[in-house]
């Protein structure tokens, strides 16, 4: 699916129960939403694809909706690359209706407040337009902002052109940048050298959070299911939503 220098994305990956019994989770330093983003300050979630706003912060953006925080979220693309040859998800369906999972997902986390601004950038080419997101970011950003990106190192190109784009704005701005992992959780394997771990903090999420979670997730039906016109399987198969609903998320700080 992707490389990017020793990351690769592909096969199944590590198993969620290979992560289940990595001891390194349990010594993990643990944070909290109210840690993560101070009162006063406004949380702003970059996602090169609609879902990896959910699937890396889904269980956060609840609490801090809770907590009455402002939420903004950057849309960098429109995810309408996720089906190449599909006669049933064509990209300009997928443009469509994945913007709207994301609406549907915020709505299941009762997060309708929260901004969205689309930067409609082609899914795939986000290196590309390095530059010109950092500056769109800028525009977006104040010092007052914890901003959530995805891990400059994640292993997906789009992911990664996110993550440097997004640090760069945030060092320009004096803003905190806050990185996420979300495909590292396929590559990498427990304890992983690549990972910087001493940077991982933990943000337990209780039974009713991972509920929400788990059905803002289940509002990107174009990513669950499989596609009849190209025969290929979803691209959130069960285990990778798995590694993703875990009762924790992960930050980088
Ligand atoms: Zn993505």
């Amino acid at each position: 699916m992707a490389t990017v220098g020793d990351r690769q994305i592909e096969g199944a990956g590590t198993t969620p129960e290979a992560w289940a019994q990595w001891a390194g989770f349990s010594t993990m330093a643990e944070i909290e939403a109210a840690q993560l983003v101070p009162a006063g300050h406004r949380a702003v979630i970059v996602a090169p694809h609609p879902d990896d706003e959910i699937l890396g912060c889904g269980g956060l953006l609840h609490l801090l909706g809770e907590l009455g925080r402002r939420l903004a979220l950057v849309a960098v693309t429109d995810g309408d690359g996720s089906h190449p040859h599909s006669s049933l998800w064509p990209a300009s369906r997928l443009r469509n209706t994945r913007p709207l999972e994301t609406r549907e997902a915020l709505r299941r986390l009762r997060l309708e407040r929260a901004t969205v601004t689309r930067l409609a950038i082609p899914d795939g080419q986000v290196s590309e337009q390095e530059e010109s997101l950092k500056q769109r970011l800028l525009d977006v950003l104040t010092p007052q902002d914890v901003v959530f990106v995805t891990w400059r190192l994640d292993g997906h190109p789009d992911h990664e052109a996110t993550g440097r784009a997004t640090l760069a704005a945030c060092q320009q701005r004096g803003a905190r940048c806050i990185e996420v992992p979300i495909w590292t959780w396929h590559w990498a394997t427990p304890g992983d050298a690549r990972v910087p771990w001493e940077r991982a903090h933990r943000l337990n999420l209780d039974a009713d959070v991972l509920a929400l979670k788990k059905q803002a997730v289940n509002a990107f039906g174009s990513q669950l299911s499989a596609d009849a016109s190209t025969g290929q399987g979803p691209i959130l198969p069960p285990a990778v939503v798995a590694r993703l609903t875990r009762a924790w998320e992960v930050y980088l700080l």
